[in-house]
């Protein structure tokens, strides 16, 4: 029998409960730590609470640590959703659709022949970059886009955000290691790992990992989160088509519009991407264009019912890359933010990585540009 998590003295702390902090909980769990899951709002009511879930490889060439850290995610994401699935009797909403990408100029077209190349380099058996002169999908993609061809692969996938948080939820709830509370800010840490609650309330756990979406930034420099990173604003939709679809139709992506077919039947469109907005969570004519375009890429979408809209902040650290590993100053606080566009194909194995530090170790295959350690100057804590 496991001891119940001690609320004011857990094995590892994590904050924010969106796709990130909901993967470390789950395998810090697994690995039979107390976990205390603290949730300023609700469980995926940040940038994870979307609908897009487009799981889509960098191109295959130029070939780096990072580009393998996420074809590694999105190989071994379908069997971490299975175990997921049987655990819970929930379904995530995974889908290995493919992806099709209009061609739409010779160079383009030049690059995308390397792309392919690439492919057959760095991908598995099973996985393929081809371009294609004929319409792979009519009816679903347009013609009129073809004009140099199509990019097609084969690795690309699809899954429901809103149904993997549920289920992560549903799996954390029934598990005796992991306490969540919600409604919960964690308004600062101490340099001693001593987490100060908004209420004042302390806790003080063994690990804090940070995991707080664009809030992480300021827990991590509250005079400066800037330099940590910052938010970028997307806008998104969903829609009922006005006839049924193939919900495995491929994703469809164009000129940054992306097209996808979801499970239930129904087609997610995104995304904007705003460095300056005024609300983050207000929808205005930017997605409106967005749905435009959509639909003259996807016929399907011609009639289609608009369900709803919605706003998020995606978590962008400086350099661009996620920020993974122990905060230089702070060795109990492990950081795990920054996903930026890629956080549903990676942040399982961000969790693997972090948890693996938290416990004591240095995990594998953790590129190394992720490391704090790398990216920034040893923290600074407020009064000091
Ligand atoms: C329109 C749009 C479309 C996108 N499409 C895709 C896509 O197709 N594929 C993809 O992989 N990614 C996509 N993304 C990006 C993806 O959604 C994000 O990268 C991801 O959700 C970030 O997860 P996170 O857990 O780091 O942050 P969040 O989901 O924001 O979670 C952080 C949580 O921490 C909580 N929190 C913050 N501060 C505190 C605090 N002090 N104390 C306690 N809790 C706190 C917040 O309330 C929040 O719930 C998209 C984003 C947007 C906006």
């Amino acid at each position: 029998m496991i001891a119940a998590p001690n609320p004011s003295a857990p094995d590892i702390a994590v904050i924010g409960g969106g796709i990130v902090g909901l993967w470390y909980a789950r395998v810090a769990a697994q690995h039979g730590a107390r976990v205390l899951l603290i949730e300023k709002r609700t469980i995926a009511s940040g940038a994870s609470g979307g609908m897009l879930g487009a799981l889509m490889p960098h191109q295959p060439t130029g070939w780096n640590a990072k580009k393998q850290f996420q074809l590694d995610g999105l190989l071994s994401l379908p069997g971490r959703v299975e175990a997921l699935e049987a655990e819970t009797g929930l379904s995530c909403g995974y889908g290995r659709t493919g992806r099709l990408m209009p061609i739409g100029h010779a160079e383009k077209r030049r690059q995308s022949a390397q792309w392919a190349d690439g492919a057959t380099v760095h991908w598995p058996d099973g996985c393929a970059w081809t371009v294609e002169d004929a319409n792979p999908a009519p009816g679903w993609l347009t013609d009129a886009a073809l004009t140099h061809g199509v990019n097609r692969d084969t690795l690309s996938a699809r899954i429901d955000p809103r149904r993997l948080t549920a289920a992560l939820r549903a799996a954390l709830e029934t598990d005796d290691h992991v306490t969540i509370r919600e409604n919960t800010e964690v308004a600062g840490i101490d340099a001693d790992g001593t987490l100060t609650l908004e209420d004042d309330d302390t806790i003080n756990p063994g690990v804090t990992i940070i995991a707080a979406g664009i809030g992480s930034f300021p827990l991590i420099d509250p005079e400066n989160p800037a330099r940590i990173g910052r938010g970028v604003k997307g806008q998104g939709a969903l829609l009922q088509p006005a006839h049924p679809i193939d919900p495995l139709s491929p994703i469809l992506y164009d000129k940054g519009v992306y097209v996808i077919a979801h499970e239930s039947g129904r087609i997610a469109v995104g995304s904007t991407s705003e460095d300056a907005f005024d609300a983050p969570d207000t929808t205005d004519e930017k997605l409106e264009a967005i749905i435009a375009q959509a639909t003259a890429l996807c016929p399907a979408l011609e009639g289609a019912t608009l369900v709803e809209r919605w706003a998020g902040i995606r978590p962008r650290a400086e350099g661009r890359e996620p920020l993974v590993g122990p905060l230089p100053g702070a060795s109990s606080v492990v950081l795990a933010t920054g996903g930026f566009k890629i956080s549903f194909a990676i942040a399982h194995l961000m969790a693997d990585a972090a948890v693996g530090f938290a416990l004591g170790g240095r995990p594998e295959g953790l590129p190394e540009a992720f490391l704090p350690e790398h990216r920034l100057k040893r923290r600074r804590h407020p009064g000091t």
